[in-house]
């Protein structure tokens, strides 16, 4: 999955460190960030050679021993060699700096659309204990991270397998949603299930999680069973399709950055918690 840059290490603890030249420098124009690439590799800019004031630059995270810094300041730097690129990380290697870049992009994201206090418009400030922007009024504003839930939906042999209508997004996904306000994300799952696709479930199983840059959410995996009643009915709304496989039927999926691909691939070689 996304996260999973083993042997590299990746540190999110707060920290206010001062740029050194060796340092990794980010850059953004909307989402897209400035970067070069070596044959298939990204490749960040230094600190050294955007020679920005260190007081524009804001310490992101640590992945071993290179440190991410975020620039702040007005306009867009541009340095030689490097352009600012759109196309996300979804694809790109290696993997750490992937994951970095794309949580960067959340972070970048975040620090962008919350210059101003929404509650008295003024210009907010950076905490000095912790990810935070605090406002002389008293507000406190964190990062946001909304929590949804990847479910996938068994029955015996089979796993439940959806299309989103209306989106470039086509291939075969298991049902998933946003948590709402007021409830807990088992509920969630409950909720979800009977609205996409009408049906009830039980034996909820926690699985994994993961953090998922660009959409601002984290990821909550979870397994059940489908309870009697196993005709499906798509809401046609949310849902196009919504369609039983069995093992053997499973479609073979394409990224391997995902919790939702690893809960149908877990599935398809029988490791799902049921087996246990
Ligand atoms: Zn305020």
């Amino acid at each position: 999955m996304i996260q999973d840059i083993a042997p590299h290490h990746f540190h999110n603890e707060f920290a206010m460190p001062q740029p050194r030249p060796q340092d990794t420098l980010l850059c953004f124009d909307g989402d897209a960030v400035l970067l070069c690439r070596n044959k298939a590799e990204i490749v960040f800019p230094s600190c050294a050679e955007g020679n920005l004031p260190p007081e524009t630059l804001r310490y992101l995270f640590v992945i071993d021993d290179q440190r991410f810094f975020l620039y702040c300041g007005e306009g867009k730097p541009q340095i030689a060699g490097y352009a600012y690129d759109a196309s996300g990380f979804r694809e790109a290697t290696p993997s750490h700096l992937a994951f970095a870049g794309a949580t960067a992009t959340q972070l970048a994201r975040w620090y962008r659309e919350h210059r101003f206090c929404g509650c008295c418009g003024n210009l907010m400030q950076h905490s000095e204990t912790e990810r935070a922007l605090t406002c002389s009024c008293g507000n406190i504003v964190y990062p946001k991270i909304a929590p949804a839930v990847i479910i996938a939906v068994t029955d015996g042999d089979r796993l439940l397998l959806t299309r989103y209508a209306g989106r470039p997004y086509r291939r075969w996904a298991l049902v998933a949603g946003y948590c709402e306000v007021g409830e807990t994300v088992e509920d969630t799952v409950r909720r979800e299930v009977m609205e996409e696709v009408g049906l009830v479930v039980d034996g909820l199983v926690y699985y994994k999680s993961q953090p998922w840059p660009f959409t601002d959410s984290l990821l909550l995996g979870f397994f059940c069973r489908a309870q009697g009643g196993l005709s499906l009915h798509p809401d046609g709304n949310e849902l196009a399709e919504a369609q039983w496989f069995s093992r053997d039927e499973i479609p073979v999926g394409q990224n391997h950055i995902s919790l939702t691909q690893e809960m149908i691939e877990c599935f398809r070689d029988r490791k799902d918690p049921y087996q246990k």
